[in-house]
């Protein structure tokens, strides 16, 4: 008879978050498939597990996967972890899974702790639909590109996120998301656990001046509107940014960026406006 493959959640910090089942499946197994087997020796050890392990990484996905569907065959049970959290959430898991399905391998996950339905939970931003983006493109353009193309989401919005790009990322969503509701969360059952939560131009404000540490969500409001601007929309806030003193070159690429639109098109709306009286 084939083994099964298991998916094991781990504690993202907090290690009372390992679950009963997950202590007695990572005792019973086989073997246990880790992202980092000395990371996951150390939580084995802690909870006096004596279970061989073997690696199974970004690196060496594909044949690992291979081998391992082999030994699942032959009837060994295989628990799948990684560093933190639930593997295949932004992990490695994906072709194991994939491969152990089309072998006619039973795959049961468990459930525990990911970084992902933790912070959303707290984060008093709508939760009936979200979107999980994972980690955004690390080149500046790419990121860019990528929030374009969630600007006229309506679900609330999830991304991983390292400290030093935290303010990169949170600048960019300013610029093409307009100032919306956010909730970052660090740190999530450390000693350090901290929520920021409010307009992204307050997050950003109250994070500027501090040499920001640890593992981070992102959490963004989706739109409540169209995807499209209106020209009424457009017009405002040319408006109110022109009263604020911003020039039109700098108008036409602020929301030329925000709402997907040619730079070009915006100047000569912005240079319009600027003679013309606001419409009553
Ligand atoms: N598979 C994991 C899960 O289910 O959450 C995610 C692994 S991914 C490589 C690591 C990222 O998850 C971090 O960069 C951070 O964005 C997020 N993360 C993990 N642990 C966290 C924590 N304790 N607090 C906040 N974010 C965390």
């Amino acid at each position: 008879m084939a083994g099964i493959l298991y998916i094991v959640p781990t504690p993202i910090g907090n290690l009372d978050d390992i679950t009963l089942r997950a202590l007695r499946v990572l005792k019973e197994v086989e073997l246990i498939a880790a992202e980092d087997t000395r990371h996951t020796q150390h939580l084995l050890a802690h909870f006096g597990i004596k279970t061989p392990l073997t690696s199974y990484h970004d690196h060496n996905e594909r044949g690992k996967a291979r081998t391992l569907v082999e030994r699942l065959k032959s009837g060994a049970s295989i628990a799948l972890v990684s560093d933190a959290g639930t593997p295949a959430i932004s992990d490695p898991g994906y072709r194991i899974v994939v491969d152990a399905i089309q072998a006619g391998i039973q795959v049961v996950p468990l459930p525990g702790a990911s970084a992902l339905t933790t912070a959303l939970s707290a984060s008093g931003l709508p939760t009936d639909r979200f979107l999980f983006e994972g980690f955004l493109p690390a080149k500046a353009q790419e990121r860019k590109a990528n929030l374009q193309s969630l600007r006229g989401e309506v679900a609330t919005l999830v991304f991983y996120e390292g400290p030093h790009r935290l303010l990169d990322a949170l600048n960019d969503m300013l610029k093409i998301f307009g100032d919306r509701d956010i909730a970052v969360a660090r740190e999530l059952t450390k000693v350090h656990e901290e929520f920021l939560r409010g307009k992204l131009s307050e997050v950003i404000g109250a994070l500027a001046d501090r040499d920001i540490k640890g593992e981070i969500v992102i959490m963004v409001r989706g739109t409540s509107g169209e995807a499209q601007v209106s020209d009424e929309e457009l017009h405002g806030t040319i408006r109110q940014l022109a009263g604020n003193g911003m020039g039109v070159k700098e108008i036409a690429e602020l929301l030329g960026e925000r709402y997907g639109l040619a730079k070009k098109e915006v100047y000569k709306v912005a240079l319009d406006l600027k003679g013309s009286k606001p419409a009553k």
